[in-house]
């Protein structure tokens, strides 16, 4: 694809999310705010039935992982034991000529110059030098910028600080969601049934002060991360994750994206804590980017929170007596990119009768509308009543959608743009020989089926 393609697939994807109601830039009446996004009508069904899919493959479906909701504050002493104040950081720069911040690692790595965020200072700014002539300001194209510094990317507040002095030790909102875990260790291994080898898994929000967010929702400052951390015996890394990193392949083919959609990437350059790092990546309309990370992180976050916490976070082995410092595989995928990468997948444009029909073909796990039920005439009072009694029904098993408005063909194409895989039109076949008419998104057949059917047809298709 061409980065002209590229842009325009993305174009129509954002096009899609604002008409559609799945995603608003936040606070958009005030003229919006940089790199936050909101979560519309169909958005928020689509992203629930994402984490959905996630929570049951990585809790129900297994018995070695419990789940976890810790809160977004912390103590402040967490972030610093856990390195992050100190080191989680991007290289910035700064354009000389129009002073946009930007991100030098992935500046670099637009114009085919390996670097990594987790470079030290002094090796990007070597490689920034020796590249200088490549890389242009994207905003006002001059070539003139200051050497690069490690910015913190940790979001601080005053919580806790009522003196409005702000040279008092910050409070932070989380930059990940799985420091809560790691300090809940202790917690779920006393009160629950777990051994090692054990997951704990979570969804919540995140926050990171990006210097650039570009890219719609692929990089935000508030985004939401789903994450589980498995604690192993030391010695085990390599077997486990081996397994972690097929498991959580296979949960992307099972959402339906295509194999050739999804690569790995190896990282080379590790940040502070990672023994070995691998990314899933999937290719974005701006090409293959980072979906999820799959890190093995060895001892390294038990020992330092037992270490400034003072408590002992060790493991007694109940068969071999052995006490040990578990270490961890974790896999840490963000809501956001998956949204996006299921869009990307999904989002197909039709001919249909010289219009395009656009539609997102969304497998019906995840479509945000799984049924929509319309009365064929909206002034035909018996035909309403059928349908909201049809409508009734159906919306104790399943989310459906009531639609009177417009006509059937206008009706058919604003479900095919959510994704909705079925419509059931509701007409005077219905009130004298009790069918419907069941419409299927894709191949768009129509069937009649009796109304006492229509339980069973939906259970054999969901
Ligand atoms: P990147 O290199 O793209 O900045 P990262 O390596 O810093 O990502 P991790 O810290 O490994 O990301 O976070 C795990 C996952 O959380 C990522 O794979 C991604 O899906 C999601 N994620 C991280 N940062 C953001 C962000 N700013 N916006 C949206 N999702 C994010």
């Amino acid at each position: 694809m061409t980065k002209k393609e590229a842009n325009n697939s993305m174009d129509k994807i954002v096009s899609l999310c604002k008409r559609r109601g799945f995603v608003f830039p936040s606070s958009e009446i005030y003229d919006g705010f940089t790199a936050v996004y909101d979560f519309g009508p169909y958005g928020v069904e689509l992203a629930n039935n994402i984490k959905k899919e996630w929570w049951k493959a990585m809790t129900q479906l297994r018995d070695d992982v419990v789940g976890l909701d810790s809160a977004i504050f912390m103590s402040p002493k967490i972030w610093k034991a856990s390195g992050h104040v100190k080191g989680f950081s991007d290289p910035l720069t700064e354009c000389r000529k129009c002073h946009s911040r930007l991100r030098l690692d992935t500046m670099l790595e637009e114009v085919g110059v390996f670097a990594d965020e987790k470079m030290s200072e002094e090796e990007i700014n070597n490689i920034f030098n020796e590249n200088k002539d490549k890389i242009k300001c994207p905003n006002c194209g001059a070539s003139d910028f200051t050497p690069a510094k490690q910015f913190n990317l940790l979001v601080q507040s005053n919580l806790g600080n009522f003196t409005g002095d702000w040279s008092k030790e910050p409070t932070y909102l989380r930059g990940e969601t799985c420091q809560g875990i790691y300090v809940n260790f202790k917690n779920v291994l006393d009160s629950s049934r777990v051994k090692i080898p054990f997951g704990v898994a979570q969804i919540g929000k995140a926050f990171r002060n990006e210097i650039t967010a570009r890219q719609f929702i692929f990089r935000t400052r508030e985004f939401e991360q789903m994450e589980m951390q498995y604690f192993i015996k030391p010695g085990d890394d390599a077997q486990y994750y081996e397994e972690w990193r097929q498991a959580r392949w296979s949960f992307y083919l099972s959402l339906g994206i295509k194999e050739t959609n999804l690569k790995w990437h190896k990282h080379e350059n590790l940040v502070f804590y990672a023994k070995e790092a691998y990314d899933i990546e999937y290719n974005f309309p701006f090409g293959f980017k980072e979906l999820e990370g799959v890190h093995a992180r060895g001892d390294y976050d038990l020992s330092v929170h037992s270490q400034a916490s003072g408590q002992d976070l060790n493991y007694l082995d109940p068969v071999s007596n052995q006490k040990f410092i578990p270490h961890v595989i974790e896999t840490s995928a963000g809501v956001g990119r998956t949204f996006l990468a299921v869009l990307t997948e999904f989002y197909r444009e039709e001919e249909l009768d010289g219009d395009l029909r656009i539609v997102l073909a969304l497998p019906p796990k995840l479509a945000p509308i799984k049924i929509a039920v319309f009365p064929l005439l909206k002034n035909k009072p018996e035909l309403v009543a059928k349908a909201r009694e049809i409508f009734n029904q159906l919306k104790l098993d399943y989310r459906c959608e009531f639609d009177d408005n417009g006509n059937i063909g206008k009706r058919y194409r604003r479900q095919d743009e959510i994704g909705t895989p079925f419509c059931l039109t509701i007409d005077f076949d219905t009130l004298e020989k009790d069918e419907v008419t069941v419409r299927e998104r894709d191949g768009m057949q129509q069937v009649k089926i009796k109304v006492e059917e229509i339980k069973n047809y939906f259970q054999t298709k969901f």
